[in-house]
């Protein structure tokens, strides 16, 4: 024993001596420089049938074609072999499987920080924008730990200690009109959050400190009044976090494609990702311009069984069917650009994209 462990040692000696001087510094050049920032996108229900259907309304101009990494994505939870939103999610935030509905927690209960709550610890800004409540499980899934995705109101008391920076989306009587009569409201104000009630005051806004509620419960779809709010808010999302020389962690949601999906609505979808390219847009702007911004672009899930039946790219038309009502089994599409997407590439599982970030990023090390 005592013999192998003093060759042991005078192996280490050696190869130390051996190695030459520059040796260090050339290993550590090797390693990829990690982003300075994420922008995780998540097109809730978009699987490849919904983001062609968008592909094709938009003849073919997508921002996608930006990105130059493409991969796919299994996203079964601890559970279902069929995830939900809030699964799915959990497995983004957290980089663990978890039973439909749950968020922020693994099967047995246990809380799990998430990599918005590891860029916090670390020092970045934190932002979230979505087309859905602020409290929906989505978003909910990177500042909450519960396993009910429907209990609105605890979901709103999480993200009052959760310590993100920048969030826009619905959900204002979550905060407002509480069964317990509290006013969350007044809590963010005392956190120096600014509340933002509409468009023009999230344009306007310059505080680093932003709690954007464009709607009392859901915001609408975006041809009944919503709008471009999505884009809007991600560049203004991103104006403000990128104030913080450490870098920042942006999650944007395409919230509705899924509720296209649910209605079986093809207009409803190709809305919604036209959308969601112009929020993909916004991003990709400022990673080109920045050079340390990772972009990835997936979703959660697939939303409707959809099928492409039939189109025209030239004049932008598409027709589709669905099976049926709910999310299906298939592998959601990937897409990456910026510092470490090549580590995007190929098929994985949704846990993956949790791990590869926080080390990308050196979110994990203490
Ligand atoms: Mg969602
Ligand atoms: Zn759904």
């Amino acid at each position: 024993m005592k013999t192998k462990t003093l060759l042991l040692l005078a192996l280490v000696m050696l190869t130390q001596i051996a190695l030459p001087a520059g040796n260090a510094g050339a290993e550590k050049s090797k390693k990829t420089k990690g982003p300075k920032n994420i922008i995780l996108m998540i097109g809730d229900g978009m699987g490849a049938a919904q983001l062609y259907a968008g592909i094709t309304a938009l003849r073919d101009n997508t921002n996608i074609y930006r990105c130059p990494v493409s991969g796919f994505v299994k996203t079964l939870s601890a559970d279902e072999y069929i995830t939900d939103s809030a699964a799915g999610a959990t497995a983004y935030s957290t980089g663990y499987k978890t039973n439909n509905g749950y968020l922020g927690v693994t099967p047995d209960g246990a809380p799990k920080k998430t990599i918005l709550e590891m860029a916090e610890t670390k020092g970045l800004s934190t932002g979230l924008v979505v087309t859905a409540a602020i409290t929906h499980a989505t978003p909910a899934a990177f500042y909450a730990h519960l396993n009910v995705r429907d209990n609105y109101e605890e979901i709103a008391r999480h993200i009052l200690n959760s310590g993100v920076d920048v969030f826009i989306g619905g959900g204002w009587n979550h905060f407002t009109k509480r069964s317990d009569g509290k006013n969350f409201a007044d809590s963010l104000v005392k956190r120096n959050y600014v509340l933002a009630r509409n468009i023009g005051d999230i344009e306007k806004a310059t505080s680093t400190k932003l709690a954007g509620f464009l709607s009392d419960e859901q915001l609408p779809r975006y041809s009944e009044g919503r709008g471009d709010m999505l884009p809007v808010s991600t560049a203004k999302a991103i104006e403000l976090l990128s104030e913080n020389d450490k870098g920042f962690f942006l999650m944007v949601e395409g919230s509705q494609i899924d509720w296209g999906g649910h209605a079986n609505d093809l207009n409803y979808i190709v809305e919604e990702v036209v959308d969601f390219d112009k929020a993909i847009g916004k991003a990709l702007d400022f990673a080109m311009k920045d050079g340390e911004t990772l972009v990835i672009i997936t979703a959660d899930h697939e939303t409707g069984g959809m099928a492409i039946t039939g189109g025209d790219m030239k004049q932008g038309k598409v027709e589709a069917r669905f099976t049926y009502g709910d999310h299906s089994a298939v592998m959601v599409p990937l897409f990456a650009f910026g510092p470490g997407a090549e580590k995007f590439s190929g098929l994985q599982d949704n846990t993956d994209i949790f791990w590869k970030c926080v080390e990308l990023q050196k979110l994990g090390d203490k």
